[in-house]
């Protein structure tokens, strides 16, 4: 049995006041269940803030993204090691925003999904096609190079430690959220993949929607077999709705 998983993305966004009201609202009891669980990424800067209001609650967080590398010459970047020791226990990798404006290749996110497990954080592996791709029918063709990068760099069994994220670009930030039917139909796809290397680990890896979910669109999606969760970007910075979010998950 898979435990649904909402996730927050909240991308550049956020204040120090906007940060310490949402992570208190979600270490609120309302907001924890034995049945779901909830965590945000957050910007880099904000992830010790995190750690300090999220202290001894249920809520988990991770990194919007993260270096291959662990220490060295590379102003800017935020490594696997550094994101743990803040007590992180996930890494986003592969959003395709990074993939689009820092040209993250395949081969790259593969990279740094295997430099987050070897940091013992659990990577979120974010994998969608563009809507050109969509409307030329190639959805479940760019998924399964997407996934086979990180499959011939980490071998199947690394996904027993790490979450899929299925974000239609054409879905994210668009307010076009994928309907029921064509998300489930994506992810049995996905699991399917992953089962012709490993049944057992395709049956107990959670696969997340993700792209315009919201307290509307929510509830039909986790209806779906294959559909663990979400990944959630522009409606996590709004307390009221990811609550909502986090309610159709429970
Ligand atoms: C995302 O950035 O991962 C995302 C799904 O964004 P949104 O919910 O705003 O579409």
């Amino acid at each position: 049995m898979r435990k649904p998983l909402v996730m927050g993305n909240w991308k550049l966004n956020g204040t120090k006041e906007s940060v310490t009201a949402l992570v208190n609202a979600l270490v609120e009891p309302a907001n924890n269940a034995a049945n779901v669980e909830v965590a945000v990424c957050a910007p880099a800067i904000f992830i010790g803030l995190v750690e300090q209001l999220a202290n001894g609650s249920a809520l988990q967080y991770g990194s919007e993204d993260c270096d291959v590398h662990n220490s060295g010459a590379f102003t800017g970047e935020n490594s696997p090691v550094m994101i743990k020791e803040f007590g992180c226990k996930y890494a986003i990798v592969g959003h395709s925003e990074r993939r689009a404006y820092h040209n993250e290749t395949n081969e790259v996110v593969a990279a740094k999904f295997q430099a987050a497990q070897n940091a013992d954080l659990v990577p979120v592996l974010c994998i969608g096609e563009s809507l050109e791709q969509f409307e030329a029918g190639q959805t479940a063709d760019v998924c399964k190079t997407q996934l086979k990068a990180v499959i011939d760099l980490c071998g199947i069994e690394s996904f027993e430690k790490a979450v899929i994220a299925y974000e239609p670009i054409w879905a994210i930030g668009t307010g076009k959220t994928a309907t029921p039917e064509i998300a489930q139909n994506v992810h049995s796809q996905i699991r399917a993949y992953l089962a012709s290397f490993n049944a057992d680990v395709a049956a107990k890896v959670q696969i997340l929607y993700g792209g315009s979910c919201n307290a509307k669109t929510a509830p039909e999606l986790f209806k779906q077999p294959d559909i663990d969760g979400g990944l959630v970007g522009g409606a996590s910075l709004k307390p009221a709705d990811f609550s909502a979010i986090i309610e159709a998950a429970k």
